[in-house]
């Protein structure tokens, strides 16, 4: 059975559907198109899957407008998981050579360097090994590693400081191979997970600080048959755990409207746990109109920054102005691809562990 057989169903339903979520699809906001929201999307899946479309450029560009955010499965009655159906669907442009430019050069770097960024990840965990063993085995994620060191620092300080002390595994030079996932090359997504399942046998535990590999390592693995031994916990989910543990101080002065990043939230589940860490953090917590479940997306995901980047900076924009509208207001996420984002579309924003740090060395 292809990757796309297995989710002829819900081509179909969609396809058939009166666009019950018509609403809740960022990409087809931030276009105003209807080719892009998720019944246009899954329209062009179905079609070609049934033969009643050729796989065309324009077909292709529809099933890579989507950020696999999930907001759509949030109102819908079949619970469609939409962004797996679409990233499947990508498998078969990869084969024609039909993906758009910037999924391309991502799958051709991570097909060399075995990572999206294609630098030697193993050298930057390298300068960050600690000589001691730590409590928790910390995997930062390549982004981190490779354009975010102070998130890495912050996080470490905000650990000590909770009493729950964090260093980078050794692991952590492996990927996920969340980009392969989203870029539709399941076969290849299917090895690196094996592969990195092995390398991970080696660690009973894991605290991971990108949403978005936690969810890679604890939902999508599982879909391709890849079970990990090792344990995955978010890094705001082990701080929670151990906020007793944290300095007794009075929040910072501040008021941030708090982004629920789409792999952390709708993911992972892990709404109030962020949440509780903000509460101690600063006196006000602004929430958007729509949050949790039905929260908007930041653009980041689905490989959407590389294939349509400016309507991935227009998602980050509108989200943004749903979450902090006033302009002396920042945004706080757990994500750091979501904060890059706000950050392009010219939003200041703050990474949650950043934002800790400040509070517990105030
Ligand atoms: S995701 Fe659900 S609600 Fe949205 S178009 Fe598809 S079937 Fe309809
Ligand atoms: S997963 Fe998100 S981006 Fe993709 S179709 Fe659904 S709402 Fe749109």
């Amino acid at each position: 059975m292809s990757a796309t057989d297995r989710h002829g169903q819900a081509y179909t339903y969609c396809s058939f559907c009166p666009k019950m979520c018509r609403f809740a699809c960022p990409v087809a906001e931030a276009t105003h198109s209807e080719s892009f929201s998720t019944w246009g999307k899954m329209t062009a899946a179905h079609l070609v899957h049934e033969g009643q479309r050729p796989l065309d450029e324009s077909t292709a560009k529809a099933v890579h407008a989507c950020t696999g955010c999930g907001r759509c499965a949030s109102f819908c009655k079949h619970e469609n998981t939409v962004g797996d159906a679409l990233f499947a669907a990508r498998e078969e442009t990869v084969k024609l050579g039909l993906q758009p430019r910037g999924a391309a050069s991502t799958l051709a770097t991570f097909t060399q360097a075995q990572n999206p960024f294609g630098d030697e990840l193993s050298a930057l965990v390298a300068t960050w090994r600690s000589d001691t063993p730590v409590r928790y085995p910390l995997f930062p994620g390549c982004s981190s590693l490779v354009k975010r060191p102070q998130l890495i620092e912050d996080t470490i300080a905000v650990a000590r400081a909770f009493g729950a002390p964090m260093g980078v595994s050794r692991v952590a030079s492996r990927c996920c191979g969340y980009p392969l996932y989203a870029a539709g090359s399941h076969d290849a997504f299917r090895d690196h997970a094996r592969a990195n399942a092995e390398v991970l046998a080696s660690v009973p535990e894991l605290t991971v600080l990108d949403p978005g590999c936690a969810y890679t390592f604890n939902v999508v693995y599982p879909q391709f048959g890849v079970h990990l031994e090792t344990r995955v916990r978010t890094v705001v989910e082990v701080l929670e755990e151990n906020l007793e543990h944290a300095p007794q101080k009075p929040p910072l002065p501040e008021t941030v409207g708090y982004h629920d990043a789409c792999h952390l939230g709708r993911g992972l589940g892990q709404y109030d746990q962020p949440r509780q860490l903000l509460a101690r953090a600063v006196t006000r917590v602004q929430e958007a109109a729509s949050i949790r479940g039905e929260g908007g997306c930041a653009g980041g995901g689905g490989l959407l920054p590389r294939t349509m980047p400016e309507v991935a900076v227009e998602v980050a924009r509108r989200q943004a102005a749903e979450v902090a509208p006033e302009p002396d207001v920042s945004v706080v996420t757990a994500c750091p691809t979501s904060k890059r984002m706000f950050e392009r579309a010219g939003k200041q924003s703050f990474d949650l562990m950043a934002l800790l740090r400040r509070w517990v060395e105030s």
